[in-house]
Order: structure tokens, then C-alpha cells, then sequence
């Protein structure tokens, strides 16, 4: 039996491309099952599915917990994936930008294979709804026909098959197998604004709680991994007025109002609160 972990955002598709793949092994003589993980929250948080697939029919229906195959659909979600969880000689399958380093050491035969399945459906769809392509790089990853692949998304998409199978053969053949050894992660502390560079007015204070010093921003959650489109700060236009620093609730903007995108999570405040209109969004 092979079992199989889905981690993206609501709204990109993951419990679509999990009953997908299920379709196409059930169509290829397989059993197979896919079963949704779904938060309380709203579009955005993440979602997991799951698939089990096998030669004989599957009673098991508890969640999986140490996947064969684990897969992320979403390309700021690397660092949520815990690939230690997995299986020896698994398959790991990343949502991730082309030139992305990660922290992925290849540890028990482990394979890591990459996509930028965000470009691609954008690209393809004009969405960031990465199912169909990331069902193409599955396919790429795993050996399954990109023509079986296409039937399926013929099914499952009747209106929009065209965008979506583009998606799905482009992603089919952009992905590729990667294995990195390379920690790239920032080191915040290193680069957090402090309360004491922020000019008066405004800021929360800072303080010792639970003996342990609080100021702004969240230090231990990358909250960067929440969306993929950051601000983009104007210099021409910038009067350094320090407003988008202190109402940055994530402390992602430094004092040299440059933005830790391991940390911006996209929430726009910054953009509404800039008083010379010189913060606007861009996609990574
Ligand atoms: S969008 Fe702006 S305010 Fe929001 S987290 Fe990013 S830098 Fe901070
Ligand atoms: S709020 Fe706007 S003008 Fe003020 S420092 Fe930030 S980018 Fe510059």
C-alpha cells in the first residue's frame, strides 16, 4: 500500500488533487481512497487530504501519519513540511520557486522533487490554483501518463480542461528531482527591528513576560509561509515616517525598511498605513 500526504492552502485545489489521483489509479485497476483534513478557519489556512492507494481493497481509514509521498501545493509552505514524518525512500514533492534554496537534508533515500506550480497556474489559469499542476509534476514524480493524467482533468474540470491541462503537461515538464543540503533560512534575530529603533509614537511598548522579552512581530512563527505576494517599498516615494514599521503586526520591516519575507505574511496593513502611497504588492 502507498500512502500519501496533500499540505496546501484552502482554495488552491489540495483535496481536488487528491481525489484526482485517486481517480487515475482507480482507473489503472487500483483500489484507492482520499479523505480531506479541513480547519475551521477560512480560505487561506492550511488544508490537508490524504490517499491510499493499493492492489487490494483498503479497510484502513485512519489519518496518515508517516506518508510514502508527501506533497505541498503551496510554494511558501516548504517550511511547514515535515519531511521527517515520511517513510525511508519516500518522495517528497514541493511547490516551490525556481531558485528557492531550502533546509532539506537527504536523509533515508528520500527524493525531493520541485515545481514552481505557482507560476505555472498562474501562467496557465490566472489563478494561484495549483491542482492541475501539481498533478502534472505528481505525474512527472511518480511515473503516471500525462494522457491519463488529462482524461482525468477532462472530468473533473468540463469547463476550464484547456487552462488546467496546459497547467498540468507545462508543470509535467518544468519539474525535476533536486536534492539540497542548504540551510538558507534568515536568522531573524538577527535582522528583527527593535523597539528601540522605532521613533516615538505609536509602538507597542516592550516587555518582559513570562521572563521572556516581548516587542513586535512574532519570532517563532515564519509567517511568510502564509502567502505569496509582499510588499514592494518605493525609496523614491518613501518620507521614512517608520508608520509601516510599528503597524507591521510581524515585524517583517526592519529599520532599513527592507521586508523579511520569511515573516511578511501579506496582510497589507503596511499598504494602508503608508501615508506617500509608496508600498505596493508584487508576487515572489
Ligand atoms: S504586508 Fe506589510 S504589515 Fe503585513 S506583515 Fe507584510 S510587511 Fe507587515
Ligand atoms: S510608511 Fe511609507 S513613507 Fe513611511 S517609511 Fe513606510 S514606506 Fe516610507
Amino acid at each position: 500500500m502507498i500512502e500519501i500526504e496533500f499540505i496546501g492552502r484552502g482554495g488552491q485545489g489540495v483535496v481536488t488533487l487528491s481525489e484526482m489521483i485517486s481517480e487515475y489509479m482507480i482507473s489503472n485497476g487500483k483500489w484507492a481512497q482520499s479523505f480531506p483534513l479541513l480547519s475551521a478557519e477560512r480560505r487561506g489556512a492550511i488544508v490537508k487530504a490524504f490517499c491510499r492507494v493499493s492492489d487490494k481493497k483498503i479497510y484502513l481509514r485512519q489519518q496518515i501519519y508517516n506518508p510514502d509521498i508527501l506533497i505541498s501545493t503551496d510554494n511558501r509552505l516548504y517550511d511547514e513540511v515535515d519531511f521527517n514524518r515520511m517513510k525511508d525512500n519516500g518522495i517528497l514533492i514541493l511547490n516551490i520557486e525556481h531558485d528557492k534554496k531550502i533546509d532539506f537534508i537527504n536523509q533515508r533515500g528520500i527524493e525531493l522533487w520541485r515545481v514552481d506550480a505557482t507560476s505555472i497556474a498562474q501562467d496557465c489559469i490566472g489563478k494561484n490554483i495549483t491542482s492541475t499542476a501539481m498533478f502534472g509534476a505528481v505525474a512527472k514524480a511518480l511515473g503516471l501518463g500525462i494522457n491519463e493524467v488529462n482524461k482525468i482533468i477532462d472530468k473533473t474540470f468540463p469547463r476550464f480542461s484547456i487552462d488546467n491541462k496546459k497547467a498540468a503537461s507545462e508543470a509535467y515538464n518544468l519539474t525535476y528531482m533536486s536534492n539540497y543540503d542548504i540551510n538558507d533560512y534568515v536568522n531573524r534575530k538577527t535582522d528583527v527591528f527593535h523597539i528601540d529603533d522605532i521613533p516615538i509614537g505609536g509602538a507597542i511598548k516592550s516587555d518582559i513576560v513570562n521572563n521572556v522579552k516581548i516587542g513586535p512581530g512574532s519570532m517563532n512563527n515564519k509567517t511568510g509561509t502564509w502567502t505569496s505576494s509582499h510588499p514592494f517599498i518605493d525609496r523614491d516615494k518613501c518620507k521614512k515616517c517608520y508608520l509601516c514599521c510599528f503597524y507591521c503586526p510581524d515585524g517583517a520591516i526592519s529599520a532599513s525598511l527592507s521586508i523579511n519575507t520569511y515573516y511578511c505574511k501579506g496582510c497589507g496593513i503596511c499598504v494602508n498605513e503608508c501615508p506617500s502611497n509608496a508600498i505596493s504588492f508584487s508576487r515572489r
